[in-house]
């Protein structure tokens, strides 16, 4: 796949006044984000039937399932991120458009006068899209792929690199946000997500679960790589501390401009993203940039179909904890 930054002339873009013109009232909408979702051929959310009754006399739950044990009522959002959400399909589709289209992404304060929302409404709306952010590949990366970590709050590359680990692990009292990225090169996707740790367990471990053995893996010099080889894979690494960034293709280029678009929102829209909810900031510029070769309309549709299956409810969204870590590799560990 040729690789390209967003606004080349094959994206097919959409202009705000086309946005409005393609959904110009939440029946509209609601009729797009269920053709997105089931492409002509509904399916009941709760039983999987495929016999369905349209146009139910229901205020908010258009179709009925006829299987004979399920009779269940249901709408477009049932199922997804969007259940039980009143704000409408226009609404949904419009901010889901501002998200895709926003690079350095949308504060909550900016949709809320957008969209006329109140701005709590907007930041769960926000939070329920980078929830549809949340992805896996869908195949192991064949590589090479690079990985690289980055340090939210405050800022790290004023810390000498053989300081870091150091004071990043809490030692020397710098308690830093980590955030750990794997960019396949070939297909330009990335998965990343915070961790607590820059140990060789975890960040060998995320490399692992996401790539296939013995790929072509680039870092930097930090130690915690070094048991990549004895798994097979064959990883080079640039010497950061020594003022060396590329070598040849051993080098971190493409993953360390995700994470200098990650900084960009998080000094020009987001100001401070709290820890509890640093993995869905992560998903919405990881998820940003996987779909950056798509078209506008196509990328819009790629949210709606990655909202089915997910459920994100307000009362567990303001509960106190980290959420979104990237999963401890469930693949051997045999380091
Ligand atoms: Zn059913």
């Amino acid at each position: 796949m040729a690789k390209s930054a967003p606004g080349k002339h094959y994206r097919k873009g959409l202009t705000l006044t086309a946005l409005f013109d393609k959904f110009p009232d939440d029946k509209t909408a609601e009729a797009w984000f269920a053709a997105q979702r089931w492409g002509g051929n509904i399916t009941c959310p709760h039983c999987g039937c495929d016999n369905v009754q349209t146009g139910a006399a229901h205020k908010t739950m258009p179709y009925r399932c006829r299987a004979a044990d399920c009779r269940k009522r249901f709408s477009t959002k049932t199922g997804t991120v969007l259940e039980a959400s009143n704000i409408g399909c226009r609404l949904w589709a419009i901010a889901i458009y501002l998200v895709l289209t926003n690079l350095k992404g949308i504060s909550s304060m900016k949709l809320h006068r957008d969209l006329g929302v109140t701005q709590s409404t907007a930041w769960f709306m926000l939070h329920r899209i980078r929830e549809a952010f949340a992805n896996g590949p869908d195949t192991l990366f064949m590589g090479p792929v690079e990985v690289d970590e980055t340090y939210v709050d405050g800022k790290a590359k004023n810390i000498p690199l053989r300081d870091r680990k150091r004071r990043i692990t809490g030692r020397g009292g710098v308690d830093k946000a980590i955030v750990v990225g794997v960019l396949d090169r070939p297909t330009g996707q990335v998965v990343a997500g915070p961790v607590h740790h820059t140990t060789s367990r975890t960040l060998v471990g995320i490399v692992h679960s996401v790539t296939d053995d013995g790929a072509q893996v680039y870092s930097d010099e930090h130690r915690s790589y070094r048991p990549l080889a004895s798994l097979g894979y064959c990883r080079e690494a640039v010497m950061h501390s020594a003022a060396e960034y590329v070598r040849g293709d051993i080098h971190t280029n493409s993953i360390e401009s995700l994470w200098s678009m990650f900084k960009r929102g998080y000094v020009g829209a987001y100001h401070h993203m709290s820890r509890a909810h640093l993995g869905r900031y992560v998903n919405e510029f990881a998820g940003r940039h996987n779909v950056r070769e798509m078209g506008t309309p196509q990328q819009m549709a790629a949210v709606v179909g990655d909202m089915v299956g997910k459920r994100l409810r307000y009362d567990n969204l303001v509960a106190v904890g980290p959420v979104g870590t990237v999963a401890e590799p469930d693949r051997s560990e045999p380091w």
